[in-house]
């Protein structure tokens, strides 16, 4: 999804407040469960498919127990060993410097928005094999974050704030945390609450506190108490937030119910701690 003119609008601070406070969109669904993907998701370098932490790791230790049962060892060297994916039956990548040859790949052919913004955060840890550089990794978060990447807005958010080596440009951060707030993102929604709160726009930031402690964020839900004790919240708006924010926590818990396996298996598999003797 590329940003359109009225959000761009909203994040430069010269929109109207519409485009800002729009209801987020949902995520879009694992393509395995249909439940809506959480924001921390498997992205299968393949095929470009995201999916849900369960599903991908379900799937993982049912082909792991298969091999143990058939006392096969899982070589990783070898793809004919290795978990396939679900979707395009590709194996998993054979090393760290495979997986990101597929990223640069789905970048290349498909412009991927989630492949640009991995590739970004590798840069900037200086993770699977690449030279840190935070250069490199901020233009490809850019990238990303114009084809509508949240994650790579809210990132770009975080690094304008300050960050050792580029500077702070709260301009700029604030732009990246309106994308990334009107994109979903609960932690930038916060932050543009705690700004305007600075500011005493107190209506403005009980707006932007509302919609991130409906998404199940504690720090404003603590921060709406603390407005609601110095009399800058009502009663009623603080209820209102309390039980929103609950209704948000009860769905995060039966969404991790539905997860047996809530650690990386992939990341496991990865390390090596799988291989058989
Ligand atoms: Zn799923
Ligand atoms: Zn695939």
């Amino acid at each position: 999804m590329v940003i359109d003119e009225a959000t761009e609008r909203a994040a430069r601070g010269d929109g109207t407040d519409e485009a800002l406070f729009q209801p987020s969109p949902p995520n879009p669904d694992c393509p395995i469960c249909f439940h809506e993907l959480p924001s921390q998701f498997t992205y299968m370098e393949c095929c470009g498919k995201p999916l849900c932490n369960g599903c991908i790791n379900t799937h993982v230790r049912v082909h792991i127990n298969a091999r143990r049962k058939a006392k096969k060892v899982i070589d990783l060297g070898d793809p004919k060993t290795l978990v396939r994916c679900p979707f395009c039956n590709i194996s998993s990548s054979l090393s760290k410097k495979d997986f990101i040859g597929r990223l640069r790949k789905r970048i290349d052919l498909y412009d991927d928005a989630i492949a640009m913004q991995r590739l970004g955060l590798y840069y900037i840890e200086g993770s699977y094999g690449l030279q840190q550089d935070t250069k490199k990794g901020m233009e490809l978060y850019r990238q990303a974050s114009e084809r509508g990447s949240v994650s790579a807005s809210a990132s770009l958010g975080d690094l304008y704030r300050g960050n050792e080596g580029i500077g702070k440009d709260m301009e700029k951060a604030t732009y990246y945390f309106r994308l990334a707030a009107m994109g979903g993102h609960i932690v930038a929604r916060h932050n543009l609450g705690i700004y305007e709160a600075e500011a005493h726009n107190f209506d403005l930031a009980f707006r932007h506190l509302m919609i991130s402690a409906m998404g199940g964020f504690d720090g404003s839900l603590k921060s709406i108490r603390l407005g609601y004790t110095k009399g800058y919240v009502s009663k009623d708006d603080f209820e209102k937030a309390l039980r929103a924010h609950q209704v948000s926590k009860d769905a995060m818990e039966a969404s991790k119910q539905r997860d047996p396996f809530p650690e990386d298996t992939r990341a496991e598999i990865n390390d090596g701690s799988y291989m058989l003797p």
